[in-house]
């Protein structure tokens, strides 16, 4: 396929987990991608080797998306190499699990740097450049509804994205540039795995009606759906992805 015509995505976050699945599912729907991540250098590497092992187009590009020094040369990036910008999807994010209580300074201090000023840098960005016809996914997580003890300064953190992502879809007016959310339930990742016991990941994976817990391509095939052609009538809106969780 000639480059020219290929649409551009930025995903942020895109060395592991979530979001290399959705790197490689937008470059396999014909996306040149932009594969972003903040220190595994060699992991967005393999990505973007899986990418152009598979036919498709991928740079990697180093970025911590909650400086926005970097998230603008990141953009700047995108801009030379690839003259513009259509898909931004913001799925970068940390987790740290505290009761109200037990919060400590930096862990509330890191969550909202990278999950609300890191998506805030880069929709900053995305607002000014992304091309007609464009479509930003941003990254909540189905706690916001859930609301179990210990979530609260992470849910409170995508509380913040799903209530910026009506807003800005608001602002893009005129543009045709959509604005949604994805919100994945309990899936599969270090992010979600990581210090709880296998009884405990056994226990949330048959909390949702369809007993398991989603997979990265689980939620790959829902935020392709939203930057792809059929999503376009979507705008605004919380798009839960969990098996039915919440
Ligand atoms: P993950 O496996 O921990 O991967 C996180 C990714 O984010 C990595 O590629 C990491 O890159 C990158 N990252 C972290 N801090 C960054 C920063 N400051 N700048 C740029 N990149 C950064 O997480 P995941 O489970 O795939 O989560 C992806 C998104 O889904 C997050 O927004 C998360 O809140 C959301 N989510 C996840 C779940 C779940 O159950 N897994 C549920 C609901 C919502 P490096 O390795 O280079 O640091």
């Amino acid at each position: 396929m000639n480059q020219n015509t290929q649409k551009v995505a930025i995903v942020t976050g895109a060395s592991r987990g979530i979001g290399a699945a959705v790197a490689k599912r937008l470059a396999r729907n014909g996306f040149t991608v932009v594969v972003n991540y903040a220190g595994s250098a060699k992991a967005a590497e393999a990505v973007v080797g899986e990418i152009e092992a598979a036919g498709g187009t991928a740079i990697s590009a180093q970025a911590d998306v909650s400086k926005s020094a970097e998230v603008r040369r990141l953009f700047d990036t995108v801009q030379e190499v690839y003259g513009g910008l259509d898909v931004l999807v913001n799925n970068a994010g940390v987790m740290a699990l505290a009761n109200v209580a037990d919060l400590k300074d930096e862990d509330f201090d890191r969550l909202f740097a990278i999950n609300v000023k890191g998506s805030y840098n880069t929709m900053r960005e995305a607002a000014t450049r992304i091309r007609e016809g464009g479509r930003i996914i941003n990254f909540s997580s189905s706690v916001v509804g859930l609301l179990q003890p210990g979530y609260a300064p992470y849910a409170a953190t995508k509380a913040a994205i799903e209530a910026t992502t009506m807003v800005l879809a608001r602002e893009l007016r005129g543009r045709r540039v959509t604005v949604n959310a994805i919100a994945p339930g309990p899936t599969a990742t270090d992010l979600f795995l990581d210090g709880k016991s296998p009884e405990l990941v056994d226990r949330l994976a048959k909390l949702a009606p369809l007993e398991r817990l989603g997979t990265p391509d689980d939620i790959a095939a829902a935020v392709a759906f939203l930057a792809g052609a059929d999503g376009g009538w979507v705008n605004g809106q919380v798009l839960r992805a969990n098996g039915g969780i919440v």
